[in-house]
């Protein structure tokens, strides 16, 4: 491994996972971060899969705030229940970044707080960062050979270097007082095509509260949209959150080469995110994982994220039918939810969707002629699209 300091833009889950494991290693790690500390992240209930267990120790380290043992799915006046058999976990955000950075730190890498990336440029073979530092208003320079940008959805590492493929959609979550009637242990979900691409979620996160949530077309309808949402369903808003997650494109390169320099992204920076569900905690620590192997290996970064690709791939082809899908599809869709679909969806978590993407059509072919239909229209309208 070349031990030259690796920089590292974006104290979040991916960049701080990747700089613990960095660091562990013996490497040179500094890490430039925009806020003055994990607390200054904005709240936000997260769901993820028993998966993250294999990065994080839940529990006393970090607080788990409820658990969830199954889905509703609602489409119209039809409603189907997924039941997990390993609970889902609801977190608060903070509570991961927290205990990250304690670890990243422990570990011996560098964490600049309240430092912005202003710009990326490269100079001798080298990229050339300029920082603003908020806390003293200096201007601070620094070289590297190895860039790892975990800087998210709106990437100034990737728009500095002129090379961000990826598409965004804006996501509203409001924190909202949980109504009655709702199981405290149950997400419910409302498919409804004419008014979001996805859908939109209420996830409880504590006896009083729950996360309400969905993906917008575009910001301007989608804030008119969820306002509507929320007032046809009654919910007491506590506060929103308005923000963009970047959808996974498999043909989007997680890694660019400058000459010498080397750039990695993880995170939402490479569009490590489920376009399903667009969950990007487990896939986005998974990704640092590789990235991290691979500095530290030598290796090719692309090999290390196979199996993270496999299962983004699998995703990305149910939301390419999804995304065509009508009303009428979302009701054939829960009428094909027999029991052994179910039982599959039940014992499989998300995050390991693709090792049963194929069984899920065997348990169901019906499936498989829903999805290639939509998968038609989507063909059918690419001429259309890029004819205009
Ligand atoms: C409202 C909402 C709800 C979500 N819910 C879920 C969920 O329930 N489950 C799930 O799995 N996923 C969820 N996601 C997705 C998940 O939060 C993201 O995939 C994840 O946060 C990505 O982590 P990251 O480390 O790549 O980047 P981010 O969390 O975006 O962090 C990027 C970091 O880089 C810093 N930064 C940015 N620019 C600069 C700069 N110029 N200089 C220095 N620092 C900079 C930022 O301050 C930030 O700390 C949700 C996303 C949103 C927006």
């Amino acid at each position: 491994m070349d031990m030259k300091t690796v920089v590292i833009i974006g104290a979040s889950q991916a960049g701080l996972r990747c700089a613990q494991l960095l660091a562990r290693a013996g490497a040179e790690v500094e890490v430039f971060e925009h806020l003055r500390g994990p607390e200054e992240a904005l709240p936000r209930t997260l769901i993820v899969t028993p998966e993250l267990a294999r990065f994080v120790p839940l529990g006393s380290d970090v607080p788990v705030r409820n658990t969830i043992s199954g889905f509703r799915v609602r489409v119209d006046g039809s409603c189907s229940y997924v039941p997990l058999a390993q609970p889902d976990f609801v977190l608060e955000r903070r509570d991961l970044l927290a205990w990250l950075a304690g670890e990243a730190e422990r570990a011996g890498a560098g964490i600049h707080w309240g430092v912005r990336l202003l710009s990326v440029g490269l100079e001798d073979g080298e990229f050339a960062l300029l920082f603003w530092d908020r806390r003293t208003g200096r201007y601070i320079k620094r070289m590297t050979s190895v860039l790892v940008a975990a800087d998210g959805a709106v990437s100034t590492v990737l728009r500095s270097l002129e090379c961000d493929g990826r598409a965004t959609v804006p996501i509203l979550q409001a924190r909202v007082r949980r109504r009655q009637g709702f199981d405290p242990h149950v997400v419910d979900t409302w498919f409804a095509p004419g008014r979001t691409p996805y859908f939109f979620w209420q996830i409880p996160d504590s006896e009083e509260t729950a996360a309400v949530g969905f993906v917008a077309r575009d910001p301007s309808s989608g804030r008119r949209e969820f306002a509507r949402f929320l007032a046809e369903s009654g919910w007491e808003v506590e506060s929103v959150e308005a923000a963009r997650v970047p959808l996974y494109r498999p043909f989007h390169r997680p890694y660019r080469r400058f000459g010498k320099a080397r750039l990695y992204l993880v995170g939402d920076a490479a569009g490590h995110v489920k376009v399903t569900t667009v969950g990007g905690t487990v896939t986005g620590l998974a990704g640092a994982e590789a990235a991290a192997r691979a500095i530290l290996r030598g290796t090719s970064y692309s090999a290390e994220l196979s199996s993270l690709r496999r299962e983004l791939n699998a995703h990305y082809l149910v939301r390419l039918a999804m995304d065509r899908f009508t009303a009428g599809d979302y009701r054939r869709l829960l009428r094909c939810l027999n029991h052994r679909v179910l039982a599959l969806l039940r014992d499989v978590p998300r995050d390991r969707f693709a090792s049963v993407f194929w069984k899920t059509l065997l348990a169901q072919p019906a499936l498989a002629f829903l999805g290639a239909k939509a998968l038609l229209r989507a063909a059918r309208d690419l001429p259309r699209r890029s004819s205009r």
